[in-house]
């Protein structure tokens, strides 16, 4: 039997034209599938018949298939002889887990290539027009995540990231928007800096609400919500509602208007 091999894919923040050429000829030439709750319907559409598709859908407090279970799937099946996708959202390495998984083919000594994807961060500002970095408003950009585990508090280094001339992404920080924004606000970063928040960012039912750090956690309780959220806080948020007021204002649908706080 010809050894297997794994491909580590990501699969773009949502709009299937933002795989890219690799992730699509590696999904062609997959006999199986592996892929997260984040892989919108529309991508896994692409996913020819015949291929086994398995679903290991993650939610931040709740693992369906743990990780080290999704480990040991891709080392059997590729052990087996197939090869395999391992499909992500957004970038296999931002915030995927795709590292944990590299090292454990490593350890196994399974054949694997990673496939970059464009991490939602980045699919999320291009959708607004609205750049990360800026000549003269933001030096750099960063990304972290908001989530915590049970009951501690965010591992932030809030002192570095309350600067206001970079931008900060943080991915999985709905839950936890107030803890952010005080934290924030009290290392120093204007209670008025822009802040666009971002609801299944690229797809069609993409909906974006401009606002400023202070009012975010007012906005997310007026609003609701369901698929992945993200927040881009810095000067350049600004650009987003500058650039393309309606839909800055606006869920995809056009009954969907939701407010905006300047
Ligand atoms: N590897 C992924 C991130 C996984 S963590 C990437 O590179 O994008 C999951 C978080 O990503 C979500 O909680 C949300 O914060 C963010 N996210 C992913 N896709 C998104 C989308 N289409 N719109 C908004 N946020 C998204």
């Amino acid at each position: 039997m010809s050894a297997g091999k794994v491909y580590l894919v990501g699969a773009g923040p949502g709009d299937p034209e933002l795989l890219t050429l690799k992730a699509v000829r590696a999904i062609s030439e997959a006999d199986v599938v592996v892929y997260d709750r984040l892989v919108p319907e529309s991508i896994l559409a692409t996913i020819g018949d015949g291929v086994l598709q398995i679903n290991v859908g993650k939610r931040a407090s709740f693992h369906p298939v743990p990780q080290g279970e999704i480990n040991e799937m891709l080392v059997r099946l590729a052990r087996a002889g197939r090869v395999v996708v391992r499909l992500k959202g957004g970038d296999p390495f931002i915030f995927g887990r795709g590292s944990e998984e590299a090292e454990e083919l490593e350890r196994a000594g399974i054949p694997y290539e990673v496939v970059p994807g464009i991490t939602a961060a980045q699919g999320c500002a291009a959708a607004a027009h609205m750049p990360l970095t800026h000549r003269g408003m933001a030096s750099g950009v960063r990304f972290v995540t908001g989530h915590r585990k049970a009951d501690e508090p965010l591992d932030l280094d809030w002192r570095s990231l309350a600067d206001p001339e970079t931008t900060l992404v943080v991915y999985m920080g709905l839950s936890n928007a107030g803890e952010i924004v005080r934290n924030l606000i009290d290392h120093g970063l204007p209670a008025s800096t822009p802040v666009l928040a971002v609801c299944q960012g690229t797809t069609p039912r993409e909906q974006r609400f401009c606002t400023h750090l202070e009012a975010l956690p007012l906005v997310l309780k007026d609003v609701s919500l369901s698929g992945p959220v993200l927040f881009i806080i810095g000067k350049v948020a600004a650009i987003a509602r500058e650039r393309n007021p309606q839909r800055c204002a606006r869920g995809a649908a056009e009954s969907e208007a939701v407010p905006v706080v300047a």
